[in-house]
């Protein structure tokens, strides 16, 4: 599973640094999570950093993206692998 940020989010900036992934960013309105990025921070930390710090709870896993650790695993090494770098 992705997670998800919902509009209970107030804005309070402190879940976007620290994404391993770079996964949050702030959209229109409030802060969105790339569902594409998002690993859950499986390959990064035992825990998701952004449900760890949100002040307000906000971060529920995203109901569209259910996936196990292997496909979390998965992705992260696919987001890590030297090949899915920006070319200069
Ligand atoms: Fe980023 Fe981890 Fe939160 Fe996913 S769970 S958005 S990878 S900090
Ligand atoms: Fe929104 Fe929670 Fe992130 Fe703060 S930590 S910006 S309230 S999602």
């Amino acid at each position: 599973m992705a997670l998800m940020i919902t509009d209970e989010c107030i804005n309070c900036d402190v879940c976007e640094p620290e994404c391993p992934n770079e996964a949050i960013f702030l959209g229109p309105e409030i802060y969105q999570i790339d569902p594409h990025k998002c690993t859950e921070c499986v390959g990064h930390f035992d825990e998701p950093q952004c449900v760890q710090v949100c002040p307000v709870a906000c971060i529920p896993k995203h109901p569209g993206f259910a996936e196990d650790r292997e496909t979390l695993m998965q992705k992260y090494l696919r987001l890590t692998s030297p090949s899915s770098a920006p070319r200069p």
